[in-house]
């Protein structure tokens, strides 16, 4: 806001007689809210010049960089210069997921609905939900950090949406805690990481996959470095797909079903697979990257994302197609 603010003034504003290329040296003064209060020897020039626009595009960054601006979640002055413009009160609300969840595919299991499934051992049962019980996801286990809602998910979307990509480095730590819970069920010493890839031309347009980026991230951070290994051209993405929102399960599956394809099957026959992914809705996309992953021969398929659609308890009680549907609804949103 305060940086718009700042380019606006300096397009306006330039030293009489100075060459352009100097216009960012005008003797402007900033109070500490951003308000210029000392504008002296200064006029409005023509605001279409390239070289006053990238003056003033130069002096944006710094500004952005030198003065901390509000949070982008909460609009709170931040305290702390940062490359991540969100406050430490709005990041450390961004919880991980607590309570009962499916020992699959990671859904909020209520009380009332929740299934004991069969015994593992005398003192474990496999909690299982409804669809999993139904039919089993072609991957072992999703784990997932947070919930997607609030905070969370304006974070994943100033990444997405609005290019910040300082907020990787936040999402990677959050996906590294999630990839944590699986570290005990993976069976090898080596297991493959694969973001769900973008379609090219979606590459092209946002310029980055956050996957691959909030992966990178997991992955510096991991002790267990040497265990994973970054794949992120295995999967690749030849179909565009509409939008999921408002379709049902079946039609979802329908919609990605051959979206994907395995680039290179050699590379990953008898291999773990661990698919990573910034949301988790309804696990129609993991799923079917999962599916084709396990065709090509991969071992074991698992996924981590940094989110997580949950249920809840009103949800629990509804037709499966209503609480899908609002789900798919939120998710969007
Ligand atoms: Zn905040
Ligand atoms: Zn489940």
């Amino acid at each position: 806001m305060r940086a718009a603010f700042c380019t606006a003034i300096l397009k306006k504003i330039r030293p009489v007689g100075a060459p352009e290329a100097a216009a960012g040296r005008g003797r402007i003064a900033f109070s500490s809210n951003g308000t210029p209060i000392r504008a002296t020897e200064t006029r409005v020039v023509a605001q279409d010049s390239p070289l006053v626009s990238w003056a003033s595009g130069i002096a944006a960054g710094l500004f952005a960089t030198l003065l901390p601006s509000d949070c982008r979640l909460c609009g709170a002055p931040l305290i702390n210069i940062s490359r991540l413009p969100v406050c430490e009160d709005c990041l450390g609300a961004m919880r991980p997921i607590t309570g009962e969840l499916c020992s699959i595919c990671g859904e909020r299991l209520v009380s009332s609905f929740a299934f004991a499934g069969e015994s593992c051992s005398m003192e474990t049962t496999v909690a299982l939900c409804g669809i999993c019980r139904r039919l089993e996801p072609p991957y072992v286990k999703a784990t997932a950090y947070g919930s997607y809602e609030s905070g969370l998910r304006e974070l994943i979307h100033l990444l997405k949406y609005n290019q910040v990509r300082p907020a990787a480095n936040v999402l990677g730590r959050m996906l590294a805690e999630a990839i944590e819970d699986l570290q005990p069920l993976f069976a090898g010493s080596e297991v493959l990481v694969v973001p769900v890839p973008l379609h090219s031309r979606k590459l092209r347009q946002r310029g980055f996959n956050q996957s691959e980026l909030i992966a990178r991230a997991a992955l510096k951070r991991k002790v267990a470095a040497g265990r994973f290994h970054l794949r992120a051209g295995l999967l690749e993405r030849r179909r565009e797909t509409k939008s999921q929102i408002g379709l049902s399960r079946h039609q979802r599956r329908e919609n990605i079903r051959g979206a994907f394809v395995v680039a290179k099957p050699d590379d990953v026959a008898r291999r773990e697979v661990l698919v990573v992914d910034d949301v988790f809705t309804t696990g129609t996309t993991v799923s079917e990257c999962a599916r084709i992953l396990r065709r090509a021969g991969a071992s074991k398929v698992y996924v981590a994302t940094v989110a997580r659609t949950l249920k809840t308890e009103a949800q629990h009680g509804m037709p499966e197609s209503d609480a899908e549907a609002r789900l798919t609804m939120a998710a969007a949103g």
